[in-house]
This record gives structure tokens, C-alpha cells and sequence, in this order.
């Protein structure tokens, strides 16, 4: 009998100390082999040349390391690259690289995915169109980082990853959180925790957890609307964890000192996006350590909402701006290959409507 080959890419560093001892091989090489793996890109033990030929016969012999193919790798007139890549079962997904240029140092981020699709469906989201097909593996998540840092030249320089790709995060909490542990070991890619953005719907049992956990990422909150009908309508999700339960669960978070929650808020022509609207936000956040994210919408075809005008944009943000929260308009990077908020997306494999899904989360 033969059992599969344990996939190294799926082990955190001490379940890799762990699986070597199993087979009566030093626990040091973990990190050697993490090494190899996160810090240079490499994964074949054939090409890890500080392991003994014996060692390296037998590493393959008994293990896999299973990398996200790259398919595609798109580059954006603004310098941000969409890779579509391919995982074991064939599956699809996206993940973006946005390099930017701030007048002092440069600086990267890796836009991510968790999951292929989405069961959210929110009602301007492309991605929540596919409805959910699966949840991605810790290794999937974290192997996305590895690659994308290769073909980027990314391996010895800081970057910040955000959680921002397709699916939801807190859906699929205990891969993405194991991703980040692996992300976040010395030995391998170093991301700290405060590299790193989780942006979420707000699922609120998975932001009590989050609140609990040593080693937090930053975190970002999709509002997108202020009254409780309006977001049931934009964010479905809302109807089981209404605003007010997710405000309260803010209220609670233990954020470290100068940190603050982020509120994306994705303004929509002439449907969250009034002086109202913007009164009421500044209301619901009194109280918060918070900053708001305005993200004018990245149009789609089959998305029925429209980005507001540049003016009616600074209104917004600046009703925002005079009572005091600190607010950002988000560039919308990488528009002509369809690498912006909400436009990821991968044809094939939708199985179930996004509405479909949702009603199964909701039971
Ligand atoms: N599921 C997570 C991550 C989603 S993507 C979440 O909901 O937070 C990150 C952000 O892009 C979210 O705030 C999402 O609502 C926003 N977004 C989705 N579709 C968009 C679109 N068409 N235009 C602009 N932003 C969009």
C-alpha cells in the first residue's frame, strides 16, 4: 500500500519537523527545506544543494511540493501584472501584483485569493458572480505568494500581501490563517502579520476568532452601505450578520496602539453614494479607531451599477474628511486587463449560481 506523498507545501514549519522525525530524518532540515522553498523559489530537492544526495533521494521519494502553475501573466499599462494561475485539480484562480511608486522607497503588494470564486454575492462584484466552487488549501494561498514573488523579483524585498483577491477570507478561516503562519516564518518568506490586510464582508464568529488570534493581520471591513436594508440588498451575507452585529464587533476589536480598522466603502452612482449616505458612515463610525477606503466602482460587464463622477467622489470624501476620519480614494489599478477590485474572475467550473451558495451559507 501506498499512501500519497505528504505535500510539503501544505506544512507549517513544525508539521514539517514533524513529518522528517516520522521518518527518521533530522527536524533541521525543515528549515533548510523552507528555505529553499519560500526564500529562493526552489522545489526541486534535486536543486537543493545543501541536503546530501541520499537525503534529497529520499525527500523525493516520500514528499511533493505542489506550486500553482502560472498560465497567464498580464501586465497593465500602470506596471500591475494579473497572473491566472492553475492549481493541482486544474482549477483556476487570480492573483495580482501592484507595485507603487511613492515619492520616498517603492513599494509592492500581492493581491491574493482564498477561495476559486465566491459565495458572497455581492450585488458589484464579478467574482461573486461564480458563486463559490471551492475553498483554496493553506498551500495554495501561501503558494501564490511564493510565485508570484519569483516572477516578480520579490524574494529578498519587503512586500505586503492584502487578502483582497477572489473569496472571502473568514469563509475559509482556517486555511488562510495556517497561509499566514507559514507566510510569516523566518525561515521562509518573513511576511510579518502587520504586512499583511485581510479584507472581509464581516463575518462576525470569524472576527471574534480574529480577535483572538496572537499574531493579527490588519484589518479591512467591506461596508459599501449605512443602513441595514441597503446593505442587505448590495452584501447578502448582511442579512445574517447585519451591520450593526459587525460595528459592535469593531467596537470590540483589540487593535494595537495606533492601529486602526479600515472601512472599504465601494461608492456606487446614485445608490451609496449621497451626502447622506456619507453623514450616515461618519455616525456608524463614531467610536471606531477607523479609516475609510472609498473605491469608486470598477464598472463590469453585467455589474448594473455605475462609478460615480470624480466630483461626486471628493464630495463624498470630503464630508468624510470634515468630520475628522481619515479617508483614501483607492486608484483603481490594473483596469485594462481586468485586474481591479471585483473584476477578478475565471470562466468555467460555476456549478451553482453565487445565490445558490449564498442560501447554503445561510442555513
Ligand atoms: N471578500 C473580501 C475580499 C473582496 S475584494 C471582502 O469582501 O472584503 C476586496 C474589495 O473589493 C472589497 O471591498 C470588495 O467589496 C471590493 N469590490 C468588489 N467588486 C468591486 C468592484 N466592481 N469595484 C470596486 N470594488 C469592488
Amino acid at each position: 500500500m501506498t499512501s500519497p506523498r505528504p505535500d510539503l507545501a501544505e506544512l507549517e514549519l513544525n508539521e514539517l519537523e514533524i513529518a522528517l522525525q516520522d521518518r527518521d530524518c533530522e527536524r533541521f532540515h525543515a528549515r533548510q527545506l523552507y528555505r529553499w522553498i519560500y526564500r529562493h523559489g526552489v522545489t526541486e530537492f534535486d536543486r537543493m544543494t545543501d541536503l546530501s544526495r541520499a537525503l534529497r533521494a529520499r525527500l523525493e521519494s516520500e514528499f511533493s511540493v505542489t506550486t500553482p502553475k502560472v498560465v497567464t501573466d498580464e501586465v497593465s499599462a500602470d506596471g500591475t501584472r494579473k497572473f491566472l494561475l492553475e492549481l493541482g485539480d486544474r482549477r483556476r484562480i487570480e492573483a495580482v501584483f501592484i507595485p507603487d511608486t511613492p515619492a520616498t522607497a517603492p513599494r509592492y503588494t500581492l493581491c491574493i485569493s482564498t477561495q476559486v470564486g465566491c459565495a458572497m454575492a455581492c450585488g458589484f462584484c464579478l467574482t461573486g458572480k461564480m458563486g463559490l466552487v471551492r475553498h483554496l488549501t493553506a498551500g495554495e494561498i501561501a503558494g501564490q505568494v511564493r510565485v508570484l514573488a519569483a516572477a516578480t523579483g520579490l524574494l529578498d524585498q519587503p512586500f505586503n500581501i492584502v487578502l483582497m483577491g477572489m473569496g472571502e477570507p473568514l469563509h475559509n478561516y482556517d486555511n488562510t490563517m495556517k497561509a499566514l503562519r507559514m507566510l510569516r516564518s523566518e525561515h521562509g518568506l518573513a511576511v510579518s502579520p502587520r504586512r499583511v490586510t485581510l479584507s472581509t464582508v464581516g463575518i462576525v464568529p470569524g472576527l471574534e476568532r480574529l480577535a483572538r488570534e496572537p499574531l493579527m493581520p490588519n484589518l479591512a471591513i467591506s461596508l459599501h452601505a449605512t443602513t441595514e436594508e441597503q446593505r442587505n440588498a448590495l452584501v447578502p451575507p448582511n442579512r445574517k450578520y447585519p451591520l450593526a452585529a459587525i460595528l459592535d464587533a469593531c467596537r470590540r476589536f483589540p487593535l494595537k496602539k495606533r492601529n486602526r480598522l479600515t472601512f472599504e466603502y465601494v461608492l456606487l452612482e446614485g445608490v451609496n453614494d449621497t451626502p447622506e449616505d456619507a453623514r450616515r458612515l461618519v455616525k456608524l463610525l463614531s467610536g471606531i479607531r477607523a479609516k475609510v477606503n472609498l473605491i469608486p466602482l470598477n464598472p463590469a460587464p453585467g455589474i448594473p451599477f455605475e462609478r460615480p463622477s470624480d466630483a461626486r467622489v471628493d464630495r463624498f470624501a470630503q464630508i468624510l474628511a470634515d468630520h475628522h476620519l481619515t479617508v483614501s480614494v483607492r486608484k483603481s489599478r490594473g483596469q485594462d486587463i481586468r485586474a481591479a477590485c471585483g473584476q477578478l474572475i475565471v470562466e468555467g467550473g460555476v456549478r451553482k449560481t453565487a445565490a445558490q451558495q449564498l442560501a447554503v451559507l445561510m442555513r
